[in-house]
């Protein structure tokens, strides 16, 4: 499939390799502002904000290369949610305001962002949320508190879903933008998590915080609809990175297997998750490209979340078996790939949420 990459799409992928290398050979992990100045961290943004301007399926290209480069998987998860969650909510829904205040920033990577939807409550359900917007003079009150939010330790602008207590539709939503030093907005990291470990995640309390009617992204109940916009984008692009670090992975497992003698079970194993590996890829590639040519529905966003997610967890295990001993030595880099994989699993919505999307989106006659 000719997905037209242009030569300047194909000059990022290339910069996102040599960038990587910098950072594989000392084994360190690019800061804030590295991925700041490297462009990274605006790729996707529109360029008259200082952003890269790059396509969907050109970005997720780049992250690809960063992770196969050897990029840590959570930082570059916690890049993605800056980006695809939290930058190109503005990007794309934001007032002219907002994204002339916001943008500039978070391209720069003078300011980080994250997104804030999951309870400790409802977990994946969006439906469950129960941070709640009260009408208060010309503005409104923000209470509620959200869990697992990825750059939440270290973010200066989240986006919060919130729904409205006077309106109970199911349309009576709001995406919220909370600047990190709003009264009454607090952040606990969250300790010793298992996975992505590099993704500063954190508990966000709004206790009865003040929100102008100026923050709220566009005005109106459109906040569902919104939130599954901003789903899109973190779906098919956010898994990116990872994919790319499975295929260096691969590429190492592969080595040492040929240098201890293959065989025939080894080498169907093998055969088996380069496969998935490639079925993986072009399925969020085709989901990436779907973005760029307006692609408003989240059925392939979600098939590439779901489908993704599943591969990297399956193929990362089917890796640590086959080469068991290395792997519990912690050689080969494949010290922490298991419970980075597990994360992807429940980030960005759990399988479950995808199908439950899935089959929304194919009709009821299955
Ligand atoms: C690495 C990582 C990064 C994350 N980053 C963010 C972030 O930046 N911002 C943010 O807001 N959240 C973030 N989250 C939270 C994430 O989106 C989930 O909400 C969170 O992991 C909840 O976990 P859960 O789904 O297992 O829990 P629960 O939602 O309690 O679900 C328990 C089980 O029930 C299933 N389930 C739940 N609802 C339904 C349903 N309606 N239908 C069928 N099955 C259902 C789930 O699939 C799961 O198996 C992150 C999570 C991880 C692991």
């Amino acid at each position: 499939m000719d997905f037209g990459l242009t030569e300047g799409d194909s000059g990022v992928v290339a910069r996102a390799t040599g960038f990587a290398r910098q950072f594989s050979e000392t084994g360190g992990t690019p800061s804030w502002d590295q991925w700041g100045d490297g462009g990274w961290t605006g790729l996707c943004l529109p360029g008259e904000f200082g952003g890269g301007g790059y396509p969907a399926l050109a970005s997720v290209l780049a992250f690809e290369a960063l992770g196969r480069g050897g990029i840590d998987r959570g930082a570059l998860f916690a890049l993605g949610a800056h980006l695809f969650g939290c930058s190109m909510a503005v990007a794309n829904h934001g007032l002219a305001e907002q994204k002339a205040a916001w943008l500039p920033r978070l391209a720069s990577g003078a300011a980080v962002g994250a997104l804030a939807f999951s309870e400790a409550s409802g977990g994946s359900d969006l439906d469950a949320c129960g941070s709640e917007l009260v009408a208060e003079g010309t503005g409104y009150r923000l209470s509620g508190a959200k869990t697992c939010v990825t750059n939440g330790s270290i973010a200066d602008l989240f986006v919060v879903l919130a729904r409205s207590r006077e309106q109970r539709s199911p349309f009576a939503y709001s995406m919220v933008l909370l600047p990190r030093d709003t009264p009454g907005l607090s952040v606990t990291p969250i300790e010793g998590v298992r996975g992505l470990a590099a993704t500063a995640p954190a508990e966000v309390v709004f206790d009865d915080c003040p929100v102008a009617e100026s923050d709220l992204l566009r005005r109106g109940d459109l906040g569902m609809a919104q939130m599954l916009d901003i789903m899109r984008w973190e779906r098919s692009c956010i898994l990116a990175g990872s994919l790319g670090a499975l295929q260096a992975d691969f590429e190492r497992v592969m080595r040492h297997l040929s240098e201890r003698g293959r065989h025939q079970a080894t080498d169907h194993a093998l055969a088996r998750i380069r496969t998935r590996i490639e079925a993986a890829r072009w399925l969020m590639l085709q989901a990436a490209w779907r973005l760029d040519q307006s692609g408003s529905d989240l059925l392939q966003p979600s098939m590439s979340k779901l489908f993704v997610s599943e591969a990297i967890a399956e193929c990362t295990g089917e890796l640590r078996r086959l080469v068991a001993g290395a792997a519990w030595r912690g050689e080969l880099g494949l010290a922490d790939a298991l419970d980075d994989a597990l994360a992807l699993l429940s980030a960005s919505g759990t399988s479950e949420v995808q199908l439950n999307t899935i089959a929304s989106q194919i009709g009821s006659g299955l």
